[in-house]
Order: C-alpha cells, then sequence, then structure tokens
C-alpha cells in the first residue's frame, strides 16, 4: 500500500524539565487514512515522549511541515469535469457546506487547492475514487 509522508520540525517545551527542544512532526496517509506524529527526546534530561492521532494534524504541526516543505497545490484535470460529483466529493473530504464545496470546486478549476503533500494527496485519492483526475505540484515561492 502506497504511504505518503512529509514531515517537519517544531519547537516543543519538555513536560519533565521545560527545556525546549526541536521535535519531529510527521504526516502520513496510507489507504486513503491520514494521521500524524510528534516525536520528541529531551537533550537535557532524557526524556522521550510522542502523539498523534488520525486526521488533521493540530493547526501548528501543520505550520511546520509547510515551513519545511512548502505548500502543494491540487488542480482538475479537466475544468469541465461533473459538478455534482465533484461536490459530493468535496463535502465529504473538508467536510463543509455546499457553498463552500462551491468555492473549493471553482479553486479547483482555476488556480488550485493549496495545502500540505497529505492534505492534496488525500483529495486526489478521493478525486480519483470518483473518476475525477487531479494533478499535484508544488508550490513555487
Ligand atoms: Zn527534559
Amino acid at each position: 500500500m502506497e504511504l505518503i509522508y512529509e514531515s517537519g520540525t517544531v519547537a516543543e517545551s519538555c513536560g519533565n524539565c521545560h527545556t525546549v527542544t526541536q521535535c519531529d512532526v510527521a504526516e502520513t496517509l496510507r489507504g486513503g487514512k491520514r494521521r500524524w506524529d510528534l516525536e520528541c527526546s529531551c537533550p537535557a534530561c532524557g526524556s522521550v515522549w510522542h502523539a498523534g492521532g488520525t486526521g488533521k494534524a493540530p493547526e501548528r504541526f501543520r505550520n511546520a511541515i509547510i515551513s519545511t516543505n512548502g505548500k502543494w497545490t491540487i488542480r482538475l484535470d479537466d475544468p469541465s469535469s461533473s459538478g455534482a460529483r465533484l461536490l459530493q466529493v468535496l463535502r465529504g473530504a473538508h467536510d463543509c457546506s455546499i457553498s463552500e464545496a462551491k468555492q473549493l470546486a471553482e479553486s479547483l478549476r482555476t488556480s488550485g487547492i493549496q495545502g500540505t503533500l497529505v492534505d492534496v494527496e488525500s483529495l486526489s485519492g478521493k478525486l480519483l475514487e470518483a473518476g475525477i483526475p487531479a494533478s499535484i505540484k508544488r508550490l513555487e515561492e
């Protein structure tokens, strides 16, 4: 099963001695399911800790991943793709209202939707399941 993975570094405070340390944070996508993981090891006291969960990573971890890797963008290969099916996929993927989904659909047809690699790969997988091909590109600075 294909694994999509993107990681970054984030500063966390040690729960034991409060030393601020650089931790590794990663988002992964496997079999259409996303999760995130944080791994820390304190250089001062030797404490090791881990956090993680399913779904989107918390915002500050996502920002850390974006600042390390930059953003990615996803855009429809065929801007005239079926509107109803597209809206259905977007509502499922983003858990949003019809009007938000319409805005997202418009972005997908024009400039694209931006996010982490796992964001765009996750959406791309759902679109492909619905028979809507889309392309992913790293966003140029
Ligand atoms: Zn410590």
